[in-house]
């Protein structure tokens, strides 16, 4: 709904006032040059009209001997009024001195008229002027005697009244003519506007609404037009914006979750203490053994956490250098070599090619390091872990594959998001946070590579990480 004076602004009150500017503008424009044109036309013929026929008149008065022969005057009379009935208009003779011979309209015989169109006419023979003033166009045609001298002039008046009047009339048609044209752009405009501007409005209604955080409204698509791509899009984006919301809730109740336990676990231990009476030392040791292992806990949680949430914000910048990836495998796996000792599991290290790229070496040999830990955990004793470090002309390849339990299918996907765990209760046995996958791939992000995992339940697993070059 549009508020205030939003609709001052609104693209529908612009389409409205562009059509008209482009439409009626140039209309009124072209409709005046010709009503002037039409009108000039038309007085022009007049004029031509009238003063052939002020020649006329004043031929026949020369030929009927009127300003000579007194005795002509009955007839002299006769002729004008009768011109001037015939004609529609008034017919004056006026002699050089301005006298007025003869007046069709009978009034002004007798009188001394200084008419500027006669004077100019006895000058120079022939004048027509129309008098806007008095819409008349005045039409005078110089009489000459027998020594052709101009002695008087013939002076025809006549209105241009139905002239005027027919622009009038045109003016009237072309009025409504213009009102039609703006009720059919108006309807125009609503159309157009239900057309293109209402889905737009409604795009306006969903993007406020997941503005707000109702993510679940969508925009509704039909046909393949630019709104239904920009609506894809926000759709697409609003599905994106909801994961994220829905995944941020999730890693929240998960953190709080992760913590709960071994706190529960420490309260029950510190209660079962409290309330026994004359506890033994061993048993007191025990308890605060157990105690001590979920404080570890926490804190392997709450240490790998931070590490998380510093290397989403780009708050541990990474330290790059050239780094021997060789030596780095080299170093990790001799590290965790006492671990897999533990379990009898052999660790092979194959190193196809020598590898050098520009990396942030600590962080790699971590994100390596919780990698190959994984294939030591999920793996039976006795078992096998594989680490092979290779490379194209565009890329690192490091590979670690054991022989352990295995991945299924419907969990690949998982084991790269947070607190993800197969198995929860074996889980808490091996001591595994649910992050350390986390943090390996967000530093392997981080240097513009990805990890692919290829595993089978109870086949084993690999795990392949591949870097570019360079980055
Ligand atoms: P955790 O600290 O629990 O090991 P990780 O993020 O490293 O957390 O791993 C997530 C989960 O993925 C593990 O709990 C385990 O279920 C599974 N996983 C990871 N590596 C392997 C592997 N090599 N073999 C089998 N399961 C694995």
């Amino acid at each position: 709904m549009l508020r205030n004076k939003d609709w001052l602004f609104s693209w529908r009150w612009k389409l409205f006032v562009i059509f008209i500017t482009i439409s009626v503008v140039p209309l009124v424009g072209f409709y005046m040059m010709m009503l002037a044109a039409t009108n000039d036309y038309y007085i022009r013929d007049k004029e031509t009209t009238l003063l052939a026929t002020a020649n006329i008149i004043a031929g026949s008065i020369v030929r009927g001997n009127f300003l000579t022969d007194p005795a002509t005057r009955h007839d002299f009379d006769e002729v004008i009024i009768e011109r001037g009935r015939d004609g529609g208009f008034r017919v004056m003779v006026i002699d050089s001195m301005g006298l007025v011979v003869n007046d069709s309209f009978g009034s002004e015989t007798g009188r001394v008229l200084v008419v500027p169109e006669v004077i100019r006419a006895i000058e120079a023979n022939n004048r027509v002027n129309t008098r806007f003033a008095e819409e008349s166009v005045y039409a005078a045609a110089a009489i000459t005697n027998a020594d052709g001298d101009n002695v008087a002039a013939v002076l025809i008046v006549s209105s241009i009244d139905e002239i005027l009047a027919y622009g009038e009339e045109m003016q009237e048609r072309f009025v409504l003519f213009v009102l039609l044209i703006v009720v059919i752009l108006t309807v125009l405009v609503l159309v157009i506007s239900k057309l293109v501007i209402n889905p737009l409005n409604n795009f306006v209604r969903v993007v406020e609404r997941a503005g707000e955080g109702h993510f679940d409204e969508k925009i509704h698509i039909r046909g393949r037009d630019e709104y239904s791509k920009l609506g894809r899009a926000f759709n697409h984006m609003v599905s994106k914006l909801a994961l994220s919301e829905n995944s941020r809730e999730e890693f929240v109740s998960n953190v709080s979750h992760e913590l709960k336990t071994p706190l529960s676990s420490i309260k029950v231990l510190t209660e079962s203490i409290l309330l026994m009476e004359n506890v033994p030392t061993e048993m007191y040791t025990e308890f605060l053994k157990d105690i001590n292992s979920e404080v570890d806990r926490m804190n392997n949680i709450i240490n790998d956490l931070l590490t998380l949430v510093k290397l989403d914000q780009h708050e541990l910048p990474l330290n790059m250098k050239p780094t021997d990836i060789n030596r780095m495998t080299e170093d990790t796996l001799r590290r965790l070599a006492p671990l897999a000792a533990q379990k009898d599991i052999e660790l092979f290290y194959e190193n196809i090619r020598p590898v050098t790229i520009s990396a942030d070496e600590m962080k790699l040999s971590l994100a390596l390091s919780n990698i190959v830990e994984n294939g030591i955990k999920y793996t039976p004793e006795e078992g096998s872990i594989t680490v092979t470090v290779d490379c194209d002309h565009q890329h690192l390849f490091i590979s670690v594959s054991d022989t352990g339990i295995g991945i299924s299918e419907e969990d690949h996907p998982k084991v790269f998001t947070r607190f993800f765990r197969a198995d929860k209760t074996r889980n808490r046995e091996t001591g595994g946070t649910g992050l350390g996958l986390a943090i390996s791939h967000q530093t392997v992000l981080l240097h513009g590579g990805s990890i692919r995992l290829d595993s089978k339940e109870g086949e084993g697993s690999t795990f392949l990480v591949r870097i570019p070059l360079r980055g």
